[in-house]
C-alpha cells in the first residue's frame, strides 16, 4: 500500500508532467470508484486545464484552473502509469491528456477518483490530519496533537485524521528509530519521547522520498522505488543490530515488528 513518500513522489512527478495540459477525456471501467454518475463525471472532468498537482497523506490532488479538483486514492494499493498506451493488464480508469499521453489507474482492490467542485467539501480529505512533509508542523505543533489523548500510540499514528500518510510499512521503523514500544499507550509515553518521534517520522519519510519510495511500489513511469532497508519491519525472526531477535506481535487489528531490547 502506498504511503506518504510514494504518493508525494507521484504528485511531484505528475506536477512535472501534466501541468498546463487539459483533459481530453476520461474512461471509467469501474463506476464504484467515482462519486458522480458516469456521464456527468466525464463531462465535469473533460476539458479541464491542470494548474498543479499536490498531495496530502495518501491522497493525490489534481487542481484545475477552474478551482475544481480531482482527488485520487489508491486504497490498498495499485499503480498510476503515465504512458502513451493503456496497460494490457486490467485497469479501472484512464485519463487522456491534450498531449496524447494518458494516466491509467490500476487498483489492486479498490480506489477512489473523486471530482470536487470549487469550494465544495469532500469529507474524506477534509478530515485528514497533518501531512508531515507538506504541512507546516514544528515540534511543538506535533506534541500538541497528543494533548489529553489516551489509548494506543500506534493506533493514533495510523489514524489518518491525526497524521495523514503513515501506514503499515513505515510505522515499524519509525517506532524503532524513536525507541518506542509498539504497545505503548499515549499517556504512558514520556513527553520528551514525542519530540524524538517527530524527528523519527520526518527522517524516515525524507529518506524514503529521496529514494523515490518503497522498492515494492512503482512510480508513474513504472519504475520501482529504491527504499529497501528496513530495520525491523517484516523482519521477524531476524537479528536486530543489538543482537536481539526481532519479534512480530499482534497489536489490535494489525501486526507489529519490533526489537524487545531497543524498544522496551
Ligand atoms: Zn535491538
Amino acid at each position: 500500500m502506498p504511503e506518504l513518500p510514494e504518493i508525494y513522489n507521484i504528485s511531484k512527478q505528475l506536477d512535472h508532467e501534466i501541468v498546463g495540459l487539459s483533459i481530453e477525456s476520461i474512461l471509467i471501467h469501474q463506476e464504484k470508484c467515482i462519486n458522480y454518475p458516469l456521464v456527468e463525471f466525464s463531462n465535469l472532468v473533460s476539458s479541464q486545464m491542470i494548474q498543479r498537482v499536490s498531495s496530502i497523506g495518501k491522497w493525490l490532488k489534481i487542481h484545475f484552473e477552474s478551482g475544481d479538483k480531482l482527488l485520487i486514492n489508491l486504497g490498498m494499493g495499485g499503480d498510476l502509469l503515465y504512458a502513451l498506451q493503456p496497460p494490457t493488464k486490467k485497469h479501472q480508469a484512464v485519463i487522456y491528456f491534450s498531449n496524447k499521453m494518458l494516466l491509467s489507474f490500476r487498483f489492486w482492490w479498490f480506489g477512489y477518483i473523486h471530482f470536487v467542485k470549487k469550494n465544495e467539501p469532500h469529507t474524506m480529505t477534509d478530515e485528514l490530519g497533518i501531512d508531515m512533509i507538506r504541512t507546516e508542523c514544528n515540534k511543538n505543533d506535533f506534541v500538541q496533537l497528543f494533548d489529553g489523548k489516551k489509548g494506543s500510540l500506534k493506533t493514533f499514528l495510523l489514524n489518518q485524521k491525526n497524521i495523514a500518510g503513515i501506514g503499515n510499512y513505515y510505522i515499524h521503523d519509525i517506532l524503532y528509530d524513536a525507541k518506542i514500544n509498539p504497545t505503548i499507550k499515549i499517556n504512558n509515553l514520556k513527553p520528551e519521547k514525542l519530540g524524538v518521534l517527530y524527528d523519527s517520522i520526518l527522517n524516515e519519510f525524507n529518506t524514503a522520498i529521496s529514494l523515490r519510495g518503497a522498492h515494492y511500489e512503482v512510480d508513474i513511469y513504472n519504475k520501482p522505488g529504491e527504499f529497501k532497508v528496513s530495520k525491523v519491519a517484516y523482519r521477524d525472526g531476524q537479528i536486530c543490530q543489538c543482537g536481539t531477535t526481532i519479534l512480530k506481535i499482534k497489536t489490535g487489528a494489525t501486526s507489529s515488528y519490533f526489537c524487545p531490547t531497543c524498544q522496551k
